[in-house]
């Protein structure tokens, strides 16, 4: 299968030729985790476009390729703000950076939820009551 006729056949899968330029860009990983979105139905489920700057502008050097959970994470936030110039490749990493901090916040919640629920079920069995 040459190039061409993998085009084809990714667009006779659904990929319209945009999408696979985005994918094409980001190595079909997600640009603000790395998450391979092609390594598993879960992955490939969740692949998503990304507003970079969140004003609406559907350019491509404004489209970001991102997993589910970082795009549910990275939500309306803005990066101009935190980074460091306002070129395409600055506005990720600013993005990637809001994304990772709250990634790290969830973990920390996630954790104590374990913990909790932990506790909760050894405590339910111990004492019988369901
Ligand atoms: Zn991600």
């Amino acid at each position: 299968m040459d190039h061409d006729e993998a085009r084809t056949a990714l667009n006779k899968l659904g990929w319209p030729d945009w999408m696979l330029d985005l994918g094409i860009r980001a190595n079909f990983h997600c640009e603000y985790c790395d998450k391979d979105m092609l390594a598993d139905v879960d992955s490939y489920d969740g692949w998503q476009k990304d507003h970079i700057v969140p004003d609406g502008n559907d350019d491509a050097s404004n489209l970001a390729i991102a997993c589910k959970t970082c795009n549910f994470i990275k939500r309306n936030s803005d990066p101009r703000a935190l980074a460091k110039g306002q070129d395409r490749d600055s506005l990720v990493a600013a993005a990637r950076k809001i994304v990772s901090e709250r990634r790290a916040r969830k973990e920390e919640v996630l954790h104590k939820t374990k913990n909790a629920v932990e506790a909760l079920l050894g405590q339910g069995h111990a004492s019988g009551s369901v």
